[in-house]
Parts: structure tokens; sequence; C-alpha cells
């Protein structure tokens, strides 16, 4: 018996395993796949997620692995530089391939004690008041608490839960892999600039030692699961570009579409959905497994508060609340970034316009924190602008604040150094700091480093610990 099965170790399912562990809850991370993934696709962490891994200790090891590039030029790839003064320690985007990041993940899952199984397929399920029970492919039956399907678009565990998955059909596909080339780079880059004057979905660069990344529309939608031919890349090379430049020796061939879903729930009784099997959008802006990551970041604690008993009634439907309307505006800038990327006159037009608009920086700076989910603020109810959104880490007598974090608890900092947090103790840390750079008096964060109260009145903390953390010991 478990009290957690994930179906999934992608970015999403590893995430969530790790911080389910923080709380000590019991979890099977279930991989249909034998091996990682072998094809590389590189992509951008944003800041907001960039500051989670600072959360729970992850940042140097990302870091290493990754590429620093100036955070800007997110938004319909409008080539306008960030705004000055981002508010964040990590202002900028971070390049790394995505199997990095999940094996990352999924070491630090394994290391807290997640327990992961690989060549596993979840095929069927059945939940009943006490749990839910997992079938895989082989006929092995396991039982768990809960089941939290982090399979990924095609998500079994969401078509088996019967969720509705509304939204708009691939309407292109692109082509992307990695090969080698038969003419000099020089010929290929001169001949894509001009293809890019027109056309910008074309793309052809350097993908380490003699490999080049291809990235090229597709003739079509196709319906075939497979990865395409080289023979279709070169067919569609040729289409585009007037040229195949010689593609030879694929080390991985794959396709993407531009589907746009979202599931109309993210939780029935005993299972939930969580990363790509919520939500689908076109890879523009770099924003599928930045959100993925910050859905499991959610609800992590609050599935751990469930299992634990410590948890409000309505504390596990929050992620619902919170995270649905955050993917909902996803999907909304994707589609919104897909038009602007037409080659058709109306698009273009109001492609020159908005980059006009971004000169103005509280445009620019909008659509920044948008892209980079810095700008997320979660309904608390009324309160000062703070009260919902995630605090940045700042500068607090023992270092920093996010360094306060890695333990996945929730934290008062006080500078009035009067309150407690009394009989919440063994969830919510405190740390009174009249040094804190802060502009009100105490905050309450969760342990996704949400401003959950700000204040300085110990009967209205307790009300609000109590609202998030349960009833006191
Ligand atoms: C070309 C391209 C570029 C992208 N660039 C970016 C970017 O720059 N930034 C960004 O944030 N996002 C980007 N994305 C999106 C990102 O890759 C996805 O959003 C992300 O992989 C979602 O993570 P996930 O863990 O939810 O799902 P997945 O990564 O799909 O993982 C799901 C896992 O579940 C497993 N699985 C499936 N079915 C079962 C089953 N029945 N039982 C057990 N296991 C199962 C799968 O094998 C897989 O390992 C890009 C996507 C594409 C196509």
């Amino acid at each position: 018996m478990f009290d957690v099965i994930i179906a999934g170790c992608g970015p999403t399912g590893a995430m969530l395993a790790a911080e389910l562990r923080l709380h000590d809850v019991r979890v099977l991370v279930l991989e249909k796949e034998t091996e990682p993934v072998s094809f590389v696709r590189i992509v951008g962490l944003h800041v907001r997620s960039i500051e989670l891994m600072e959360m729970r200790g992850l940042l140097e090891r990302i870091l290493e692995r990754g590429r620093q590039r100036p955070a800007g030029g997110f938004f319909a790839a409008i080539n306008t530089p960030a705004p000055e003064g981002l508010d964040s320690a990590h202002a900028y985007l971070l390049g790394i391939p995505q199997p990095v990041i999940v094996q990352l993940l999924e070491d630090h899952a394994i290391d807290l004690g997640a327990l992961v199984r690989r060549g596993c397929a979840v095929v069927g399920f059945e939940q009943d008041d006490d749990g839910v029970t997992v079938e895989l492919a082989d006929g092995e039956q396991l039982r768990s608490r809960y089941l939290v399907g982090c399979d990924g678009g095609r998500s079994t565990v969401r078509k088996l839960l019967g969720v509705g998955f509304p939204g708009e059909p691939s309407r292109t596909e692109t082509l992307m892999g990695e090969m080698q080339v038969g003419v000099p780079q020089e010929e290929i880059a001169a001949r894509v600039a001009e293809v890019r004057e027109t056309d910008n979905r074309l793309s052809i660069g350097p993908a380490g030692v003699g490999a080049y990344r291809v990235v090229v529309p597709a003739a079509g939608v196709s319906d075939r699961a497979e990865p395409p031919t080289l023979d279709d890349f070169k067919r569609q090379l040729h289409t585009i570009a007037g040229t195949d430049f010689g593609v030879h020796s694929p080390r991985w061939l794959s396709r993407f579409g531009d589907a746009t879903r979202l599931a109309e729930r993210y939780r029935v009784g005993r299972v939930l959905l969580a990363g790509d099997a919520a939500h689908i959008h076109p890879p523009i802006g770099g924003q599928g497994l930045n959100l993925g990551v910050q859905d499991a970041f959610n609800l992590g604690w609050k599935l751990a508060a469930q299992i634990r008993g410590w948890s409000p009634e309505t504390l596990l439907d929050t992620y619902q609340a919170e995270r649905h309307p955050v993917a909902e505006d996803v999907l909304d800038n994707t589609r919104a970034q897909m038009e602007l990327l037409s080659t058709e006159p109306g698009p273009q037009a109001v492609r020159r316009l908005l980059t006009e608009l971004m000169d103005f920086d509280v445009v620019n700076r909008h659509l920044i924190e948008k892209i980079t989910a810095i700008g997320i603020r979660y309904d608390f109810g009324a309160g000062p602008d703070l009260l919902g959104r995630r605090l940045r880490d700042i500068d607090v007598k023992q270092g920093h604040l996010y360094g306060l974090l890695h333990r996945g608890r929730g934290l008062l900092l006080d500078r009035t150094e009067r309150l407690t947090v009394g009989g919440w103790s063994d969830r919510v840390d405190y740390l009174g700091d009249p040094t804190a750079v802060l502009d009100v008096p105490c905050v309450l964060l969760r342990p996704d480093g949400h401003v959950a109260w700000i204040g300085d009145d110990q009967q209205d903390l307790d009300d609000h610990l109590s609202r998030w953390f349960g009833k006191p010991n």
C-alpha cells in the first residue's frame, strides 16, 4: 500500500514525487518507458521555475548543466530585451536539455526516498472510498490512497477518468530532429537567414559535434504516432528552403503539433492530473514544462497534508482553483503568440504594432512576468497586492529567504518579533528578523512560497494558519 502512485516520470511526475517525499509520503512513480527518453529537447527554464529549484536546494546542480541567457524575446519571439529590474534574483532564462532536468529531478526524488519503477505502464484503475487500485500492463495490481496522472498529453489516467479535454486540435505540425549536414555551415546560415525573412518557422543550428538541430514545418498534420523519417525532413526542407542541405545520419527525429487543450477538472475523488496530462499547448514561449513543474509544486504539499491528516477540508481543492486559471492563461497567451507567427498580412500588422508597444516598459514587463510566471497572483481574497503572489528571494538574518524553504514547510517571517506559530510549529517555521527587507510587518508563506497572510495581529494570524495548515497541535 502506497500513499500516492504517480503515473509518469517526466518533469512533472518527478517533481511531485520529490515534493511529497519532503513530507514522508510513501510514493511510487510508475514510468512506462524502460529507459529515459533519448531525444534532446532543449527547454528554457523560466524565472519562477529557477526560483523553485533554489527553494529546494537544486539551483547549483541545475545551473551547472544549463546555459544562462538573457530574459526577453519570449513573447511570440519578438526580439525586445527584458525590462530593467525584473523582480527576481534570477532574471534570466536557463537553456537546458529536458532529459537533464528530468534526471536531476528523478535523482532528487529518489534521494528523498521515492520509489521509481520503469517499464510499468498504467493501463487501468478503480477508486473506492479508501483508495485506488492501479493496474499495470502486465496485469499486476497496486494499491494507493491517491493516484496522480503525470503521464503527458495523451494521458491514460485522464482518459480513463473520463475527464473532458476540450480545445483545438493541431492545425500545423513541426518536424524537429538532430542530424548531420552535407554543406558548409556558412551556406546553411545564409540560406536560412534568407528564408526567415518571410518564414521564421525554419531553423537549423549546431547541436554538438558534427550535428545540427533542424526545425521545419511539416507537410500537414499526421495522425501517425511514430516519429517522422529522414525523407520527411528532406522533402520539407526542399519545399521551404529549395534544398535539403544534404542532411543524413539522424540522431533522433520527432514531431510536435499545436493542439491546445485543457482538462475540465484536475481532480475526481482520489485521482488528480498535473502537467501535460492536464493541459497542452504549442511550445511557443517555452512554458509547458515550467507549468507542469509548478503544478507539482502547488499540489505536493497539499496532497501531503491530506495524507498526513492535517489538511483543512478544502485545501486539496485549491489545487484546481489556483492552477486551472493559470493554465487557461498560458493556453490563451500561446494562442495569441501563434496568431502573431502567421505570415498573413493581418497578423503581421498586429505583430508590428505589438513590437512597437513592447517599447513601453509596462507592456514589456507585463508580458515577461506572464511568460516567466512571476506575475501569478492566486486569489486568496481581498488584501494588499502582495497577498497571493510569490515572494521573491530576499536577504534575511540567516542568509537568504529561499535557503530556509528547502524542507517544503510554511514560514512566518516576523519583522515585529512579537508573533508566534504556536501549535503549528510542526508544519510552519518561524523567523523573527527585523532586518528583513520587506515593507510589511509580517508575512506567512506557504510551502510553495506564495504569501498566505500579511499583518501583525496574532489572532488574525492564527485564523490564517488554520485556513492553510489545519488545526493546531
Ligand atoms: C519542441 C518542444 C519544445 C518545448 N520547449 C519547451 C520549453 O522551452 N519550456 C517548457 O517549459 N516546455 C517546453 N516544451 C513542453 C515540455 O516538453 C512539456 O510540457 C513537458 O515535457 C511536460 O512534462 P510532463 O511531465 O507533464 O509530461 P511528459 O514530459 O510527457 O512526461 C510524461 C511521462 O509519462 C510517461 N507515461 C505516459 N503514459 C504512461 C502510462 N500509461 N503509465 C506510466 N507512464 C506513462 C511518459 O513515458 C513520460 O515519461 C516543449 C515541447 C516541445 C514539443
